[in-house]
């Protein structure tokens, strides 16, 4: 059992790992890291699987090289000299690897076990409860490469769901790992940490940002889930995830509509533990868990007749969210419901929601709504 805070109940490892802003963004604890976000492991998945069905081959090949390409860079940042001299020791470097791949677990991935270990030559990693099976072996293969300095072939053997080994055999050594290492990243500081204000609300025993659910961490599956409402996380880079989205919207815009479609149709269908709360309350939760989550802080909601609208500031996937919202709030409704997002200059996002109706929300008259103070207001 993972002890949890006394005051919010969260387990208290997730608490120590990660640090929260008041601009409802969250980072690892250690300087220089980057932005990260709890993303719903399911949207990982279906994403993948809307990319496979649509024959789209290209496309998952040109993703899959962007996140290995992504995290290869990272990879070679982040390791140090002496870390470096180390990885290609077969005993320190077996260490070093399994320790990252256990960070991994921590983050909700799944279960990460080296089989084999050759340094610079083959990894055999074994991977079971995985989130998925497209996009942390693209990941996984990029780490691989980056701290070895090496280019390699990947291979995925599949054994049952969620669970493969993942070998990779070196084609190329690139070079010796310390010239990949003579650009060291600075210690850059760590984000001021979350301050309690209108709008977040802070533990009173650990200080962080209160999640209305119940997260869990299943430590020995690397699972992290919302036992309140069943949905799996990771804790994922928003910058990867934003390399996704845009190559997405890009070249494959299609694709990314329908998984939209899938995300709003999975949740309408899928809200039914949420809807025994009141309207309010549901409303409440849901823009209360976005700061904790990663995804920006709400600045102001209010749920008037015929919209609902939200000001949200430093969302990373607006559309996603909406399609969340979509879908959520529809059922909560039960009404078919448009989200329109819009972005403003200073930043904010601003999300209009209702049930559908012929033509721009404009013409209902919602933008010339006049903003209330500011706060989570709902009636
Ligand atoms: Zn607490």
């Amino acid at each position: 059992m993972t002890s949890r805070c006394r005051g919010c109940g969260l387990p208290k490892p997730i608490g120590k790992k990660l640090i929260w802003t008041s601009r409802g963004e969250v980072y690892p604890r250690h300087p220089g890291g980057e932005r990260l976000l709890f993303l719903d492991a399911s949207w990982a998945r279906a994403l993948a699987q809307h990319l496979k069905k649509a024959n789209a081959e290209d496309l998952l090949q040109r993703l899959r090289g962007l996140r290995r390409e992504h995290t290869k860079r990272k990879a070679k940042e982040s390791i140090g000299r002496w870390a470096g001299f180390l990885l290609r020791r077969r005993v320190t470097g077996g260490h070093i690897l399994q320790e990252i791949l256990n960070e991994l677990t921590f983050y909700g991935y799944g279960k990460l076990k080296i089989k084999e270990f050759k340094p610079r030559k083959l990894f055999r990693v074994k991977a079971i409860h995985a989130y998925d099976d497209f996009f942390l072996p693209s990941d996984l293969w990029g780490l691989w490469e980056g701290t070895q300095n090496v280019t390699s072939t990947m291979l995925l053997e599949k054994e049952e769901e969620g669970s493969y080994v993942l070998v990779l055999r070196t084609k190329e050594k690139v070079g010796e790992i310390h010239e990949a290492l003579r650009k060291q990243n600075k210690r850059r500081e760590l984000p001021p940490p979350v301050k309690e204000d209108e709008v977040i609300s802070l533990c009173p025993k650990c200080h962080r940002p209160i999640y209305p659910g119940r997260m869990s961490w299943v430590k020995d599956k690397g699972i992290l889930v919302d036992e309140s409402t069943g949905r799996r996380f990771i804790v994922t880079p928003v910058a990867s995830w934003a390399l996704v989205f845009s190559t997405l919207k890009e070249e494959g815009p299609q694709i990314l509509d329908s998984f939209k479609e899938e995300l709003a149709n999975s949740n309408r269908s899928h809200a039914g533990p949420g809807l025994g709360k009141d309207i309010k309350a549901f409303y409440r939760d849901y823009f209360l868990s976005l700061p904790f989550l990663g995804w920006g802080k709400p600045v102001r909601v209010a749920r008037k007749p015929f919209v609902v609208e939200a000001e949200l500031l430093g969302t990373p996937f607006p559309e996603i969210l909406a399609a969340d919202m979509r879908g959520r709030f529809g059922a909560l409704e039960r009404e078919d419901w448009t989200v329109e997002v819009k972005t403003a200059k200073d930043g904010r996002q601003r999300f209009l929601m209702g049930p559908s109706w012929d033509g721009p929300w404009t013409s209902l008259g919602a933008a010339n709504i006049p903003p209330s103070h500011p706060g989570i207001l709902l009636p």
